[in-house]
């Protein structure tokens, strides 16, 4: 479902490159996650898989299609298929709008039927934020609250692949078992970005770890994870 073939990104002519040859393949269904020391490339991995950045070398392929930066029709095709939570997404909600607006943005941006008000109250309730509150900026929550709003517009289209960068990280332990339990119920394959091992092992899912611009170690979590 996700295949990264020998991809280089150099950002400087001289120096490591921060991809250094990444291979990677994921299959469908099989929960991901990312995990490596910062510096070691996952935020770049990240934007080259999205499309958001072009690899220098190296190919690859999202759900079965390639990725072109350089063309709307592949970027659009990806903005449907994938829902992305940056890091720092609560962030991201637009101060101006009630939260409603920007969780049913994606339905609007990708022209989806149905009845937007609907879809948001719904995604609303699963991230367990009123959806009554829903005409309310993002002033009116707290952090973990635009968190989980930025999720709900990130899962709002259905997507079939999640990708988010060190979404759990801010997240008290409550918090945390709360969306993991979410996240894994959701029947959309996930990638997440972590610096937390305890996290990436709670997905039960593969890790595969980064450093230095590849991928050093990749399997299922009981095996990459264990001490040495
Ligand atoms: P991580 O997400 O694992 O912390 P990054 O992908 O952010 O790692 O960074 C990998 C390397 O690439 C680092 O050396 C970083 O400084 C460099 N880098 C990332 N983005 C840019 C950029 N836009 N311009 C120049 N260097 C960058
Ligand atoms: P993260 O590791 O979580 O990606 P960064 O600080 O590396 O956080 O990245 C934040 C932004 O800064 C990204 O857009 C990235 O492209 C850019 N960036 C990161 N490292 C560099 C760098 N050495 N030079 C220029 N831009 C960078």
């Amino acid at each position: 479902m996700i295949e990264v073939h020998g991809v280089v990104r150099r950002y400087r002519r001289h120096g490591a490159p921060a991809l250094d040859g990444v291979d990677l393949e994921l299959p469908a269904g099989r929960d991901l996650a990312l995990v490596g020391s910062s510096g070691a490339g996952k935020s770049t991995l990240l934007r080259v898989l999205l499309g958001l950045e072009p690899a220098d070398a190296g190919t690859v392929r999202v759900l079965g299609r390639p990725v072109a930066p350089g063309s709307a029709r592949s970027l659009r095709w990806l903005r449907a298929a994938v829902g992305v939570v940056a890091q720092d997404a609560g962030s991201s909600l637009d101060p101006r709008w009630p939260v409603g607006r920007s969780v049913a943005e994606p339905l609007r941006l990708l022209d989806l039927p149905g009845d937007p008000a609907a879809r948001v109250r719904e995604v609303l309730t699963a991230v367990d934020v009123d959806p009554g509150a829903a005409d309310r900026r993002p002033a009116a929550f707290s952090g973990g609250q635009r968190q989980r709003i930025a999720l709900a517009r990130a899962l709002v289209h259905r997507p079939t692949l999640l990708v988010a960068d060190e979404l759990l990280s801010g997240a008290d332990a409550v918090l945390r078992g709360h969306l993991l339990a979410l996240l894994t119920g959701l029947g959309t394959q996930l990638l997440l970005v972590t610096h937390d091992l305890a996290l990436a092992g709670a997905l039960a899912g593969d890790v595969a770890v980064l450093a230095a611009g590849r991928v050093v170690e990749h399997g299922p979590a009981v095996d990459v994870l264990r001490a040495p």
